[in-house]
């Protein structure tokens, strides 16, 4: 059975900090940027990480990014990572403990960098170019998945990487419900599976669901703006970094990006969205 995502006391409890604890106790996130020209979707995941609580965010960009990043960050961490035998060495500091790969990636850079990340075992996000750099021959990626990680598609993605079963859900007389496609999606790939839209499907292999209704009394439809996803794969991705399971983190962060986009309206854009979340992290805590 799936269930309506609810802020649980077990949520609460999770966003909170624990008052003794240093940087390094609430988690190094790294999330990984394309070249020149496409790193803006990468800030916001990584901003979105920051605010969502992680002790530290760091950016892993090409050399070649490197002024344009410095440029515009302070408190997320700037570092050059040219190859993915770079990204191994990187994964050797075990106190990085989650990853964000996907959004502003390009294509090629994320089908050398997503199965080195997963060759480090860290909790992951992969998102957007992460997703659909494997569009050809989804196998490849699903049989290097581990249960950690968490993907994120939006609709034309998930078609990308699951034709039959998109097929099957979105086509024109749908046969599955989202809910079900979801699920499904989940059990092939082996982790979390997050399907967005008005409507957010997640889902495990082992059959844990839940969603987020979007419409109705929950409408948010300002949240379909440019760089909302990638503001959502930095929350899952911050969450994870502080040590929050696979499954309640993509939940919580789901909760969360919805809320937030609720108490702003038409005119909203994604920078807005991790810039609001002290706010609604104090009136929740
Ligand atoms: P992306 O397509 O990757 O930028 O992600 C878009 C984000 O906006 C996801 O979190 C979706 O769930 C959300 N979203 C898309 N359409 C709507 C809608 N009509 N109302 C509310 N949220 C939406
Ligand atoms: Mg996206």
């Amino acid at each position: 059975m799936t269930r309506p995502i609810t802020l649980s006391e077990t949520m609460r409890a999770a966003l909170s900090k624990d008052p003794g604890a240093h940087k390094y106790g609430h988690g190094h996130a790294l999330v990984l940027s394309g070249g020149p020209g496409q790193g803006g979707a990468a800030r916001l995941a990584a901003r979105a990480a920051l605010r969502v609580g992680a002790g530290l965010v760091t950016l892993v960009a090409p050399p070649a990014a490197m002024a344009e990043h410095a440029a515009q960050l302070t408190a997320i961490m700037l570092r050059p990572l040219p190859d993915s035998y770079a990204l191994r060495g990187l994964l050797r500091d075990d106190r990085i403990s989650a990853l964000c790969l996907g959004p502003g990636l390009g294509i090629q850079r994320a089908a050398d960098m997503v199965p080195a990340a997963l060759w480090g075992a860290r909790p992951t996000v992969l998102d957007a170019d992460a997703l659909t750099a494997f569009a050809e021959d989804p196998e490849r990626i699903f049989s290097q998945i581990h249960q950690d990680v968490v993907l994120t598609p939006h609709p034309g993605e998930f078609s990308r990487l699951f034709p039959d079963i998109a097929e099957a859900a979105l086509g024109e007389t749908p046969r599955l419900s989202l809910q079900a496609a979801t699920q499904t999606a989940a059990e092939r790939a082996g982790c979390v599976v997050l399907l967005k839209g008005p409507r957010t499907h997640i889902a495990t292999p082992d059959g844990q669901s839940a969603y987020h209704d979007a419409t109705g009394d929950m409408a948010a439809p300002w949240l379909a703006t440019a760089g909302s996803g990638d503001v959502l794969a930095g929350l899952i991705t911050g969450l994870m970094a502080r040590g929050m399971a696979p499954f309640e983190a993509a939940c919580t962060a789901t909760w969360l990006h919805a809320a937030t986009a609720r108490s702003f309206g038409p005119g909203l854009i994604a920078e807005d969205l991790p810039e609001h979340l002290p706010r609604l992290l104090r009136e929740i805590g």
